[in-house]
């Protein structure tokens, strides 16, 4: 049913439910999903989206949805889902303790969603054991928040970034992971000459934007922070008052510090960086009074991630450069509401509404809830949830909005102790992923455009997602479902709520109980809305009080949530050793997002274009360790550690430093045989935060053995049985129009090989090619002059169809020339392109690209001119510029050379 406030055919302003940016959408339902535009009106983005924003109507479908209740596999009314999941609660919690329940959250959960679950069950159900996937996210910025400001709260505003005259961008590949803030900092950088320095191990399509780019060794990030510190310090350009009057600690710090990192010289020695590279930040960074230090998972996900973030909040405090416009540390947010579950309390060390497990703050929270079950402290962390798991001792799992079995460190063993659980309840909004297999009960959920409620961006930012299409099946909200479960355990006056605004305004209010300044994050302001009012809510920030109406900067007084309202600066001591490599282990194992994906790609990999950029896993190797080990450009390589194995694509490219390896996170056992990355991660964790280390596991690359290489053209989705085979060493499936592509090795003898193809292929309307010498085989499915398929084998391990044989699925009439062309594995006219897509929304090719840039571009806006690339959402922009670099390099060399953009 449609929303009833929003009337079909109307424009819905709601906001991307992906990245922390939190960019406002304007959504309109159309026969085939809806069409989308970005808000101009919304403050975080100004009417722009990037290229999974753009693409967001094309993930409405409900192919691939769970639209009804399951036990097992048996559908069921959601009367008696409901019934089964409290009278399995009911039975864990009086056989085993409430402790033996376990709830597994999302910052993809509406803060509803967030808000009731933790309610529920640290109010209710008595277990304390609630943590969420943002703990892999952004546990450590919270740490860091929480040392240096007593409080979880992020002090930059979006605004910051157009007035600074520096952006640090610090463990963050912020142009493929927060796009528009890019393309923001961009903006500023081409209007008003503000200077960008990109600090992370690996050179991303950030590093191309910037000004400097610092590629410091793996860990070593304290040491260089620690450095600016000193530096600051020893050339008195620090800000005394400011340090006087609003903080404390700073003289150990600094001590420490000095000990630690020292000069310019020592800090190079340690980081791998030039000394002159190290003082031309120092410089810059000291010199700028402007300047934002943004941070992201390069800084928070890793052993000292909590302390990267309070070695750069010392530098601010140091020079006072906090709270004021165009200054302070930001931490970018990698999920749309990782900040709202932060809000109600979704992670294991807060209460609720940023409240802790004190004996007052459990009295506040308790007698607000009227809770008879409320815990006594802190709950396991994600990591330690899932050993609990493993060893036995949580009988009882609720996993909503999420897919550990992917994501989590040692994934596969944490898929394997999800069977140990006597219960296991899944609130999802699809059919299958990689967690679904083990649940007990399958609650479909609504999906984005159902979804009903609020999120809270980076910037600390309150937007309403709102509804805008029919709700698939029997999907429900989750809160409903939450509620309609605590009704059924007995405590239905708790959960009598009938909408999102009546949840939306009890969590406002408890910011507000008893608050009494005490606590930065305080909405009470919107605790009195009324169904209209929260219906029509417009973007907006906290605090928001009955005195401010979201447009204070916080900590702008110098006044900051500490006992002594001073801030603290963290003396950064902790070894700067990481992980250890050895002869068996050689490589540091790095991971991360792409461009054009999301997550475990249940939304975005349903999207053509954004498959089109890069459509298998891959793995980054420096070029000396490809040669050391044999391992060509495009050949496929297995990836070890004592965790796990995975096969992905080699990217050879020097962009990685010798000795690392990275590789995206995205793949899934739904879409490849083995590139499920977690498996591969190690689950060691900052001992403050709890947060996993995601870019460092020790791990060794080898080639992929394999005889023979293919790929295979298919309208349908299910993965055939053929590539099932224990001879086919690695598939990974990209969507594309009208059907699907599978890359696929094969280790085995000719036959083999020919005969796996054959199944692939129906024989009826069949035709085919051979070269036996060249060990070629291709063949097509025209059966009905409809092409149904096409295979392809060979000696290649790079062999991937043409844009244009892809569009050939389902046509029919097809003339002579091109069934020819569809055997010859290239174009009507004899030509071949399977350069990678860059602009997806224009479906531009490297290769045309290139001409473009051969025939005399210099710009991005010429190439946009004459062949469209990097004219709609501009994502592409930094791999444009790139290969006019590159270009421009190779010229100035004396020839014009062109490399496709990694
Ligand atoms: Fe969505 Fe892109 Fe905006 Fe992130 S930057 S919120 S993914 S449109």
């Amino acid at each position: 049913m449609l929303h009833e406030r929003e009337p079909a055919g109307a424009g819905v302003r709601t906001t991307c439910p992906y990245c922390g940016v939190g960019c406002g959408v304007v959504a309109t339902a159309n026969s085939t999903g809806a069409a989308i535009s970005g808000d101009r009106d919304h403050p975080a983005n100004f009417g722009r989206l990037c290229s999974k924003g753009s693409a967001l109507g094309e993930t409405l479908g409900q192919n691939t949805r769970l639209l009804y209740p399951q036990i097992g596999e048996t559908r069921v009314s959601w009367d008696d889902a409901i019934a089964h999941v409290a009278d399995e609660l009911t039975r864990v919690r009086q056989q085993y303790g409430p402790q033996a329940i376990a709830f597994y959250l999302s910052g993809q959960l509406l803060t509803e969603d967030y808000y009731v679950a933790n309610k529920f069950a640290k109010g209710f159900i008595g277990t304390p054991h609630v943590d969420t996937n943002s703990r892999l996210c952004m546990a450590s910025s919270v740490a860091g928040h929480k040392r240096a400001f007593g409080a979880d709260v992020v002090p930059g505003n979006y605004e910051d970034l157009d007035t600074a005259d520096l952006v640090v961008l610090a463990g963050s590949n912020t142009a493929w992971c927060h796009p528009i803030l890019y393309q923001r900092i961009q903006k500023a950088r081409q209007t008003r000459g503000t200077k960008v320095i990109n600090i992370d191990p690996r050179r991303t399509a950030t590093s191309e934007g910037s000004d400097l780019h610092l590629g410091l060794t793996s860990g070593s990030d304290t040491c260089l922070w620690n450095g600016l510190l000193v530096y600051l310090t020893e050339n008195g350009l620090i800000d005394e008052d400011y340090i006087a009057s609003h903080t404390e600690g700073f003289a150990e710090a600094v001590s420490v510090a000095r000990e630690r990192a020292g000069s310019a010289d020592k800090v190079a020695l340690h980081t791998g960086l030039t000394s002159a590279d190290v003082t031309a930040f120092y410089k810059l960074w000291a010199s700028t009074p402007r300047v934002v230090t943004c941070y992201s998972q390069g800084v928070n996900q890793a052993i000292q991630g909590t302390d990267k973030v309070n070695a750069i909040t010392n530098c601010h405090l140091a020079t006072g450069r906090i709270g004021k416009e165009g200054a302070g540390p930001f931490s970018l947010t990698g999920q749309p509401n990782a900040m709202g579950g932060r809000e109600v309390g979704g992670l294991a060390n807060i209460l609720a509404a940023h409240m802790g497990f004190s004996a007052s703050e459990r009295d506040t929270v308790q007698r607000f809830w009227s809770a008879p079950n409320l815990v006594a402290g802190e709950g396991y962390k994600a990591v330690d949830m899932f050993d609990a798991i493993e060893r036995g001792s949580i009988k009882a799992l609720w996993v909503l909005g999420t897919n550990p079995a992917v994501s989590m460190p040692r994934a596969d063993a944490v898929r394997k102790s999800l069977a140990k659980l006597e219960f296991l309840a899944v609130s999802e909004v699809v059919s299958a992923n990689d967690t679904l297999p083990a649940a007990t009960v399958r609650l479909p959920a609504h999906g984005w455009g159902e979804k009903d409620g609020t999120v809270t961006n980076s910037e600390r930012r309150i937007s309403r997602q709102r509804p805008f299409v029919a709700v698939a099946g029997e999907a429900r909200a989750d809160w409903w479902v939450l509620s309609r479960v605590a009704e059924r355990m007995g405590y239905g006056g708790a959960f009598a709520y009938t909408s999102p605004a009546e949840i939306f305004c009890e969590h406002a209010a408890l910011s507000g109980f008893e608050n009494k300044g005490k606590r930065v994050f305080n909405i009470s302001g919107l605790s009195s809305l009324t169904a209209d009012a929260y219906s029509a809510l417009q973007p907006v920030q906290w605090p928001v009080t009955n005195a401010s109406a979201g447009t204070e900067r916080v900590f702008s007084d110098g006044q900051f949530a500490t006992t002594s309202g001073r801030a603290q600066f963290v003396a950064v001591a902790r070894s700067l050793d990481g992980p250890a490599t050895c002869d068996t282990w050689p490589f540091l194992l790095n991971t991360g997002r792409i461009r054009d994906q999301w997550h475990t790609m249940t939304r975005t990999g349903l999207v053509p274009r954004l498959s089109s950029h890069i459509p298998e896993p891959f793995a980054e190797i420096n070029p000396a360790d490809a040669a050391r080990l044999g391992i060509e450009q495009n050949a496929l390589v297995r990836i070890e550690t004592v965790n796990g194995t995975a096969t992905a694509r080699a990217m050879v490219t020097d962009a990685i430093s010798a000795g690392t390896v990275f590789v995206p996170i995205h793949w899934s056992g739904e879409n490849s045989s083995g590139a499920r990355m977690g498996a591969l991660v190690h689950s060691a964790v900052d001992a403050i935060s709890g947060q996993p280390d995601l870019k460092a596991t020790p791990a060794r690359v080898s080639p992929l053995e394999a005889s023979c290489f293919g790929y295979f053209v298919t309208p349908s989705r299910a993965v055939p049985a053929g590539l099932m085979s224990q001879d086919v060493v690695y598939w990974a499936r990209a969507v594309i129009q009208n059907g699907y592509v599978y890359t696929f090795a094969i280790d085995g003898p000719p036959a083999l090989t020919r005969r796996i193809a054959d199944e692939l292929v129906s024989a009826e309307g069949r035709i085919s090619f051979s070269d036996d010498a060249a060990g070629v085989y291709r063949s097509a499915d025209i059966g009905g002059d409809q092409v149904g398929a096409v295979v392809s084998l060979g000696p290649s391990p790079s062999a991937y169809p043409s844009a244009w044989l892809c569009s050939m699925l389902l046509r029919s009439n097809l003339t002579a020339p091109e069934r020819r062309a569809l055997l010859a594995g290239a174009m009507p006219d004899g030509s071949v392109d399977t350069t990678p897509v860059i602009c997806v929304c224009n479906q531009v090719s490297a290769g045309r690209i290139a001409e473009a840039i051969a025939k005399g571009c210099r710009t991005t806006e010429t190439v946009g001119k004459t062949c469209q690339a990097g004219t709609n959402c501009g994502s592409c922009l930094p791999e444009i510029n790139q290969m006019l670099s590159q270009a421009a390099v190779s010229s100035s060399n004396g020839q014009l050379q062109l490399t496709p953009a990694q």
